[in-house]
C-alpha cells in the first residue's frame, strides 16, 4: 500500500526544525515550519503551495525568504496559516525588499492569522508589488484547511507567546484491489486517480469513466477499491510544558501514525525547560506514549547535547516504549 503522505525533516535534529510532506498523486507538498530549507531542491520548493507556521522566532521562520526566491513566477497561490501576527511577520519580511518589477509576475501570497476563534486573511500580490490587503475574518472552529484529500488541524498553544500545533489527517484511504482490476479486465491508468477523487468527492454512481474506450460508471467500479483508515502525521513544536499545553496536545495528536514533537532538554535540565517555554525529551515520549501515537520521531534539540552520549532521541523513546501498565 502506498501512502498519501511522503514525510520527513529537513533538516537534524539539531538544526532548524521544517517538515516536508509531500502528497502523492497530486504534484504538490506542505511544509510545517519553515526554518533553514536550504535543502529543499529546486523542484521540491516548487510543489509547496501550503506552509503551515507554529510561531515566528527565527529558527521557525527564516525561510520565508528561501521559497519567496523560487516562487515569483509560479501561477499556483501560496498559503501560510500561522499565529495572530503571521501577517505581520510576512509584511515585514516583504518589505525588506523592492518590488517596482514585479507587477508582471503572477504570485499571490494569501495568509491566515489565527486569533482565538477566528482567521484573519490577508493578501499579498505581486500585481500589487506585494502590498498588503485585509480581507476577511472568518471563523476557525480548529480547522485550518479542508480538502478532499485530507484536512489540516490548529491548536493554539502557550510558548510564552502562541504557538500553533497541527494535525494532518487524511479522510480515508483508497488502495485499489488489483484481483478485481484483473477479472474485470481493466488496465492500471491515469483513470484510477479519477476514480479515487470521485470516491473522495462523493460523486453520484452513474458518474462515467471511459477506459480503454468502453464506458463504466462509478456503480460498477466501486468494488475495485478497498477503503481503509487514512494516515495522520503530526507536529508539535516549542511548547510550554504544563498540564494545560500537555493535555491539548495529547487531544490533537492522538491515534497519529507519526508524531514530530520537539525534545530540546533532557528531563534533568526541567526547570530550563520551564524557563524556556520548551518540553523536555521525556515529556514528549509521554505525550506520544499517552496519545496512542504508533511512530514518534523527536526534533529541536538543544545544541549542549551534540556530543552527549545520552541524547534527547534516547530519553525519549525510553519513555514511549515504557508500558505504564
Ligand atoms: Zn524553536
Ligand atoms: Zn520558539
Amino acid at each position: 500500500m502506498k501512502p498519501t503522505f511522503i514525510h520527513r525533516l529537513i533538516n537534524s535534529p539539531f538544526e532548524d526544525p521544517s517538515l516536508f510532506v509531500r502528497i502523492l498523486w497530486e504534484r504538490r507538498a506542505l511544509l510545517f515550519d519553515i526554518g533553514c530549507i536550504d535543502r529543499l531542491e529546486a523542484r521540491e520548493l516548487q510543489k509547496i503551495t501550503d506552509v503551515f507556521v507554529t510561531h515566528t522566532h527565527i529558527d521557525h521562520f527564516i525561510g520565508f525568504d528561501t521559497l519567496l526566491r523560487a516562487l515569483p513566477r509560479r501561477k499556483i497561490p501560496l498559503r501560510v496559516y500561522g499565529p495572530s501576527n503571521v501577517a505581520d511577520c510576512v509584511e515585514g519580511k516583504l518589505r525588506g525588499y523592492t518590488w517596482n518589477l514585479i507587477k508582471e509576475y503572477p504570485l499571490k501570497i494569501e495568509v491566515f492569522s489565527v486569533k482565538e476563534n477566528t482567521i484573519i486573511t490577508s493578501s499579498f500580490h505581486a500585481e500589487n508589488c506585494f502590498k498588503r490587503i485585509d480581507n476577511s475574518i472568518i471563523h476557525f472552529d480548529g480547522t485550518l484547511l479542508r480538502e478532499s484529500l485530507f484536512t489540516v488541524k490548529a491548536i493554539p498553544l502557550d510558548h510564552q507567546i502562541p504557538c500553533l500545533a497541527f494535525s494532518l489527517e487524511e479522510e480515508f484511504h483508497i488502495n485499489i484491489n488489483k484481483t478485481a482490476l484483473t477479472e474485470m479486465g481493466l488496465p492500471v491508468g491515469p483513470w484510477l486517480s479519477e476514480l479515487k477523487k470521485a470516491l473522495r468527492e462523493c460523486k453520484s454512481g452513474d458518474t462515467e469513466f471511459m477506459i480503454s474506450h468502453k464506458r463504466y460508471t462509478l456503480d460498477e467500479l466501486r468494488h475495485v477499491s478497498v477503503i481503509t483508515k487514512g494516515q495522520k502525521v503530526s507536529y508539535v513544536t516549542d511548547v510550554s510544558i504544563n498540564d494545560e499545553n500537555i493535555k491539548k496536545v495529547i487531544e490533537l495528536v492522538r491515534n497519529s501514525d507519526t508524531l514530530y514533537c520537539e525534545a530540546y532538554f533532557l528531563e534533568k535540565d526541567r526547570e530550563r525547560a520551564i524557563e524556556r517555554f520548551h518540553l523536555t525529551a521525556k515529556t514528549a515520549g509521554m505525550i506520544a506514549r499517552d496519545a496512542g501515537v504508533k511512530n514518534l520521531v523527536v526534533m529541536h534539540f538543544s545544541p549542549k547535547y551534540k556530543d552527549q552520549s545520552d541524547t534527547p532521541e534516547n530519553e525519549a523513546l525510553r519513555e514511549f516504549k515504557h508500558s505504564t501498565f
